[in-house]
């Protein structure tokens, strides 16, 4: 091998498998590339207030990480980027990157001065729409790096030169261009990831009608404190505290007109947080719809230790459909029991859809010709010589595996480059 650029490593997607491979492989003594979509580093699990097994803060884990990143002068990262084309083979790749616009260069400090200057504001994707935030922002408050975005409505708006003019950095620039930009890799890692099912196609359950049905991800938000009511679970209809709270299982997964498979994760994601409600309300009523309840290895326990607790009911049924009292803001669910028979009706004040993971590459794909399986994730860990995929890009999964199946694909891409 004489090229030594060939020798490098790209990895597309930096949520936990992808940070992985990334880190793994560098510190294996490998030049890494990371392209990420987002403005930081860190992917869904960054979302998240608590993880099993341990329920601690996502940012234990992820801070590890992003200190290795730091250490390590070979990685190189890219946010708010995106593959544009691959082409060659294993050993030798061209990629070209889209580099999109921040507007806010590495000079920024995040010392907020442009927010503060700024009236307009946006939808925050972050917290999955719940609040609005300023179109001057940092992406959350642990985000990595540590760098504020304008958004392109701002940067088009008269407001724009007052915002630059209020950086005390020189740190803001209105006429940051979209970039390409071409590298030569030996081998690429794929690690795009999961979105979560969209509840609105899930016409029964009045998602977008009925505030108090929310979805498993904004409740991970709703109980941050980093998140749109500073961690406090609330009804979003009227801001109270709800005294009961169904939790929905496979709203959408499991269902052929939806997404036919198990993600594996729901299940214990709501018992997760079944105990988010109860820490916050202990007298508080909560009720886990289920068809089948899918606790695996050591989460056994887990399950466990939730199904001792009283005021928690596990009800096997699924639910049908919810609608809202005539007189009041209960949601009704209309559900049978399927070990009685009996239909039931059962009032509550929030309702919490589990809704599964579908793989970004099933309306995303590779700029390249792979083999993906029904449901769009990519049908295997090495879906073309040179090319590996990690984590939800091919099986939805928890935090642990995405760890395994990243260090997996770094070892992977690194004989790719080897062997040669
Ligand atoms: C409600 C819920 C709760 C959960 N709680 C837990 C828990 O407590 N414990 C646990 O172990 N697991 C939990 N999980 C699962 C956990 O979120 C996943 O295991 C984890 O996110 C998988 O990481 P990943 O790197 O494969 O994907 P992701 O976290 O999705 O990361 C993918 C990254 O790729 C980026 N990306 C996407 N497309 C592109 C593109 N085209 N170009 C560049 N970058 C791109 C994304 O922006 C993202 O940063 C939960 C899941 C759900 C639904």
């Amino acid at each position: 091998m004489t090229n030594t650029e060939t020798q490098s490593i790209l990895v597309v997607g930096s949520g936990m498998s992808g940070i992985t491979a990334a880190i793994e492989a560098a510190e294996a003594g490998y030049d890494v590339y990371i392209v990420e979509k987002n403005p930081y580093l860190g992917g869904r699990v960054a979302q998240l207030h608590h993880y099993f097994p341990k329920l601690c803060p996502p940012f234990c884990g992820l801070e590890i990480n992003f200190r290795r990143i730091k250490q390590n002068p070979r990685i190189r990262f890219f946010t708010m980027a995106e593959v544009e084309s691959i082409s060659g083979e294993e050993g030798n790749f061209d990629v070209t990157i889209k580099l999109n616009p921040r507007y806010v260069n590495e000079k920024c400090t995040a010392c907020g001065k442009c927010a503060e200057a700024c009236s307009i504001e946006i939808e925050n994707p972050f917290n999955y729409g719940m609040n609005t935030m300023k179109a001057a922002y940092l992406p959350h408050d642990m985000a990595f790096p540590m760098r504020y975005v304008l958004d392109p409505a701002l940067v088009r708006s008269e407001e724009a030169q007052k915002v630059k003019e209020a950086c005390p950095y020189d740190a803001v620039e209105l006429d940051m261009a979209p970039k390409t930009m071409s590298l030569k890799v030996g081998s690429i890692v794929w690690a795009t990831g999961w979105k979560p099912y969209d509840a609105n196609k899930l016409e029964t359950y009045g998602f977008g009608e009925f505030p108090d049905v929310i979805t498993n991800v904004m409740m991970e938000r709703m109980a941050s404190w980093t998140g749109p009511t500073q961690g406090k679970i609330l009804c979003p209809s009227d801001g109270e505290v709800p005294q009961s709270v169904a939790f929905i299982q496979c709203a959408g997964s499991r269902d052929e007109n939806h997404l036919p498979f198990c993600s594996g994760i729901c299940c214990l994601a709501s018992m997760k947080q079944a105990t988010y409600v109860r820490e916050q309300y202990p007298d508080a009523k909560i009720y886990i719809f289920f068809i089948d309840i899918r606790a695996t290895d050591r989460l056994e326990d887990f399950y466990t230790k939730v199904k001792g607790d009283e005021n928690i009911q596990f009800f096997k049924g699924k639910v049908a459909k919810i609608t809202q009292e005539e007189n009041g803001k209960g949601l009704v669910l209309r559900v049978e029991d399927t070990t009685t028979e009996a239909l039931q009706e059962i009032t509550v004040d929030m309702a919490v859809l589990a809704t599964g993971m579908q793989p970004n590459t099933s309306d995303a794909p590779l700029p390249i010709d792979v083999p993906y399986d029904d449901y769009g994730f990519l049908a295997s860990q090495n879906p073309k010589p040179g090319i590996y995929a990690a984590g939800c890009t091919r099986v939805p999964t928890g935090v642990s595996e995405s760890v395994q199946d990243g260090t997996a694909a770094a070892l992977k891409a690194i004989q790719s480059i080897v062997r040669r």
